[in-house]
């Protein structure tokens, strides 16, 4: 079996225990004498596995009562929709604060649904950055603060989270149970799965219990936080395949522990970042440096026919995805938890063999 490295930014790589797990696993879960796939959502085979889920997620985001966690359908675009319609009432204000595409998706569907204030925006930023605290324009009364944690596209990252009066809600997408954080700070995130967590189609949701009757009656029941908290996220089918991954996905983070991912992560971003940094200008980061992302590393080379270049040849070495998103160009090396040292490692040197030869 030949596994390449895949440096895709979602679907991205998960880890190879956990694949091999499911495949084993896969024609009769425990003598079942039937896959997880067939079983269904209200038989005790499948329930051990939800409430699996849920138990290992609240230990790892260390959250306590006051919050529900919630797996639901839609990934994360679901959620731009769905958490302005439980938690912006007509009449408030929510503020957002713009980093990039990601952020710009959330306030595009949050305009939709009510009132929505820029309180900060540095989306057409060269290098992308994130905004310092003090630049924030926040609106007193706010029904919420929300912000992107980690700009996937960009290639930038929160490095400390503000303070708000306002609750603070955020799309962790791309750097959830990346490293040890204090969750309990925000009153409502949520993620989509299939970048650090499992398969794509499924959001994890986190949702403080307060604000569950926050959610207008115009809402139908099945938008509302409250309709799927009530029932431990089994109001209907859920995706059960996709929750069965995150279980085991979330067992082996639990193994590994939260700490050792992070500092595993760090040190895999900082590889790659010495690497830009040491080229002599060959390689040029996109991200200002105080705002570079430890999940998603963003760079130029010195034009496009040789980002193409590099991304040919990197892939004939078996690593695949590094081109950038369609809408930047540039490269992008997505190291989620489930990458590997060896991936990074591989990567460096080929920089450095590609800047020796092509520079
Ligand atoms: C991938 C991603 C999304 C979109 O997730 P879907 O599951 O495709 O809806 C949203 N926000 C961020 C930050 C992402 O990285």
């Amino acid at each position: 079996m030949a596994r390449v490295y895949n440096f895709g930014a979602g679907p991205a790589v998960l880890p190879l225990e956990v694949l091999e797990e499911a495949q084993r696993e896969l024609l009769d879960y425990q003598g079942s004498g039937m896959s997880i796939l067939e079983s269904s959502h209200r038989g005790k085979e499948y329930d051990a596995v939800h409430q699996e889920a849920l138990v290992n997620l609240r230990r790892l985001l260390d959250l306590g009562e006051e919050h529900e966690i919630l797996l639901l359908q839609g990934g994360a675009s679901a959620q731009f929709a769905m958490l302005p319609m439980n938690l912006l009432p007509m009449g408030t204000t929510a503020d957002y604060i713009l980093t990039g595409a990601w952020a710009k998706k959330a306030v595009s569907e949050a305009k939709i649904v009510g009132k929505v204030h820029v309180a900060a925006n540095t989306m057409a930023e060269v290098p992308a950055r994130i905004p310092r605290s003090e630049e924030l324009n926040l609106t007193p009364g706010a029904a919420y603060v929300h912000l992107t944690t980690n700009e996937t596209i960009g290639g930038i990252q929160w490095k400390t989270i503000p303070k708000t009066e306002a609750p603070l809600a955020a799309d962790m997408s791309s750097d959830i149970l990346s490293c040890p954080r204090n969750y309990r700070q925000f009153a409502c995130f949520y993620a989509g799965a299939q970048k650090n967590l499992g398969p794509s189609g499924l959001a994890v949701v986190a949702v403080r219990k307060d604000l569950l009757e926050r959610c207008p009656s115009t809402v139908p029941l099945f938008f509302r936080y409250k309709t799927h908290a009530e029932e431990q996220s089994l109001y209907n089918t859920p995706s059960t395949f996709s929750i069965y991954l995150l279980m085991l996905t979330t067992r082996w983070m639990l193994r590994q522990g939260l700490d050792a991912i992070c500092a595993r992560n760090r040190e895999k971003a900082a590889k790659i970042y010495a690497a830009i940094d040491g080229s002599s200008g060959f390689y040029r980061g996109t991200a200002a440096k105080d705002s570079r992302s430890d999940m998603n590393v963003t760079f130029r080379l010195p034009n496009e026919a040789l980002e193409e270049k590099f991304v040919k040849e990197s892939s004939k070495a078996g690593m695949k995805a590094l081109k950038g998103h369609r809408s930047v160009g540039g490269i992008r090396a997505s190291i989620y938890n489930a990458f590997p040292m060896e991936g990074v490692d591989a990567l460096v040197g080929f920089m450095r063999e590609f800047a020796r030869v092509n520079g």
